[in-house]
């Protein structure tokens, strides 16, 4: 178990009973974002250099609305099953949903999973459709780009790397197919960590091909193969067990970017475990 960061989280926020809590690690990714937009987005929608910045810092907040949005559905679907969804983690590679306990069959691990990238679907469907019927080009330009941000949350977390959703959808069919929940879980957790893995190959992979053009996004790529890596590894020791109610020690978290086992997963070197 990797070591717990226990420095009692304060809620931002509570929506429907979840407590809304931001890791600092958040503000790496509210800067990467509003510098983005700023140079991106901003001039088409704002002159005059405050107006831009102001206009960029609304980005980080839509796309932590975004995340949101995503780890709620996870929290509704996962109450609806009787299981206890106590918080939301914002933190630098996107956000973590709490789930206590585990779902009682595959077909209820199957639903929590892909609520997420279901509502991050929709959301990016609705914004695309209204920057399709909005009249200037800045404000369509920037909901079109909101949407892409949500399309790509869906896609990124429907990759089978266990315990990403992907790879928790991957479970629950594994479950249901072998009726055995912590082979189905082995077997998720090897396939998760191959995805690690592979993040970090090809980022290295970008940094050779690119000539170090591209060492930003080659960097983030390793950086969340690394701590995908370590979420992984946790996830599989709190959820491998044979009992198919671990008990309210053992909890579960699922994430927009990645998922972790709560109390790890806002740390983002909490890769290492140990
Ligand atoms: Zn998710």
């Amino acid at each position: 178990m990797s070591r717990r960061s226990r420095t009692a989280p304060r809620a931002l926020l509570r929506v429907l009973g979840v407590e809304i809590v931001v890791h600092p690690s958040w503000l790496a990714s509210f800067a990467l974002v509003a510098f983005l937009a700023h140079r991106e987005l901003a001039p088409g929608l704002a002159s005059g250099a405050a107006a831009r910045w102001a206009v960029a810092a609304l980005f980080p907040l839509a796309f932590a609305a975004s995340v949101l949005a995503h780890e709620m559905s996870h929290a509704v679907v996962a109450r609806a099953h009787r299981l206890e969804a106590k918080r939301i983690t914002l933190f630098v590679f996107g956000g973590v949903a709490a789930i206590g306990g585990e779902a009682p069959r595959p077909a209820a691990e199957y639903r929590i999973a892909v609520a997420g990238p279901l509502s991050s679907l929709l959301i990016a469907g609705a914004l695309v459709g209204i920057s399709r019927a909005v009249g200037s080009p800045g404000v369509a330009e920037a909901l079109a780009f909101l949407g892409l941000v949500n399309l790509a949350l869906a896609v990124f977390n429907l990759v089978p790397g266990f315990p990403l959703d992907g790879g928790r959808i991957l479970r629950s069919a594994l479950w249901a197919r072998t009726r055995d929940r912590a082979r189905a879980t082995r077997l998720a957790a090897a396939g998760g960590k191959a995805v690690a893995f592979g993040l970090v190959g090809a980022g290295a992979a970008l940094v050779v091909v690119s000539g170090g053009d591209e060492a930003l996004p080659a960097f983030w790529w390793a950086l969340l193969g690394w701590f995908l890596y370590g979420a992984n590894g946790s996830a599989a020791r709190a959820e491998g067990g044979d009992a198919p109610d671990p008990g309210p020690r053992a909890r579960r978290a699922r994430g927009a970017i990645v998922a972790s086992h709560e109390g790890d997963a806002p740390e983002p070197d909490a890769g290492r475990g140990g």
